[in-house]
């Protein structure tokens, strides 16, 4: 990092910073200019209180030069991460299809869902049990007996399992019941939460938050490679913005950036980021034209019947001339599906 010290900062406030700073355990390279002074400082800053420095006589700002998600960045780890769930690839060159309704209601209904889905190519069942529902009088799902029925559904149709944790006291219990553990968009920043999802060692399926930014993103992926997990899946599923046509507004460039950014692979949500289906179809091949490594894409039997999300759910039918369609867009960025 760069220590820029304030145009009317004494040499003695600039010797103090130095001596602070080596204290610390950094290599100090102090450059005198005509009108300000900066001090290169060289050495691990992940544990460093800021504020020890910002808060001295003299110090105008920090200039980070690393990115703070050390292990999240690509800066320490240049290749891309592949995730290998059975024979299931995450971030390889197929793009991996996840389909399923919100939230696991009717056995029966799921099943048939669980197998159209499959016939369409999608390689991962999703499904609620635990739903983070904005009202609390909203159907808030089946809990442990939805992750049975989901546990069923994989084990007749061979689909691996996505399903979501809302708290941490039910970490250990999803994990048991999943193949990839999802923490959903409100709890992004749930700290203690990521840091048990990582823990119970299944791949993570992390939301960006409703506002978050890329870089708050990337820093709530740390928290899960932090505890020994590496294996993190990305997923924008839309932000928050002034435009209330769609549910949310869907960040395409967040795709490539994060790309650039990290080494993890990212998949979209647009299902959640439009809220209709309508325009599910468009916004897949977009995410996949952009460079997705995969989609999550609601889909229900009887989307008019849904206990959660009707509105944005495909029909199995729609799902799957969907995946036609995305077989073309994916050949033409050199992808398959
Ligand atoms: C979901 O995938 O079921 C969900 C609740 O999504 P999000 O966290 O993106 O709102
Ligand atoms: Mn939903």
């Amino acid at each position: 990092m760069i220590v820029v010290m304030s145009p009317s900062s004494t040499k003695e406030e600039t010797k103090k910073v130095e001596h602070k700073l080596l204290a610390l355990g950094f290599k100090t390279h102090p450059i005198y200019g005509e009108v300000k002074t900066v001090i290169g400082a060289i050495g691990d800053k992940r544990m460093l209180d800021t504020q020890l420095i910002t808060t001295m006589n003299g110090v105008e700002k920090i200039v980070p030069i690393m990115k703070p998600y050390k292990l999240a960045g690509k800066e320490l780890k240049k290749d891309k991460t592949i995730i290998e769930i059975g024979d299931v690839r995450i971030g390889g060159e197929e793009i991996v299809l996840m389909a399923g309704p919100c939230a696991v209601e009717d056995e029966e209904a799921f099943y048939e869902t669980a197998r159209k889905v499959k016939a369409a190519g999608a390689k991962i069942l999703r499904g609620g049990a635990f739903k983070p529902r904005t009202s609390p009088y909203a159907f808030q799902g089946l809990e442990e007996e939805g992750l049975h029925m989901l546990d069923r559904a994989r084990n007749e149709t061979g689909l691996l399992i996505v399903t979501e944790v809302v708290d941490t006291r039910d970490v250990e219990t999803v994990a048991k019941y999943s193949d990839i553990v999802q923490i959903g968009a409100r709890n992004m920043q749930n700290f203690r939460l990521l840091k048990e999802a990582g823990a119970a060692n299944k791949p993570v399926l992390l939301k960006r938050g409703l506002s978050a930014t890329i870089e708050e993103w990337l820093m709530a992926a740390e928290y899960v490679i932090s505890t020994g997990n590496p294996n993190i899946i990305l997923c924008e599923r839309g932000i928050r913005t002034f435009e209330t046509a769609t549910r949310n507004t869907i960040d395409i460039s967040a795709i490539p950036v994060v790309k650039e950014l990290s080494h993890l692979p990212i998949i979209a949500d647009p299902s959640h980021a439009t809220g209709t289906w309508k325009y599910v179809n468009a916004l897949s091949k977009a995410a996949v034209a952009a460079g997705a490594d995969g989609l999550l894409i609601e889909v229900h039997n009887e989307p008019e019947k849904a206990l959660c999300d009707g509105p944005q759910s495909l029909k199995p039918k729609k799902f799957a001339e969907l995946v036609e369609e995305l077989k073309i867009v994916a050949a033409a960025v050199q992808r398959k599906i």
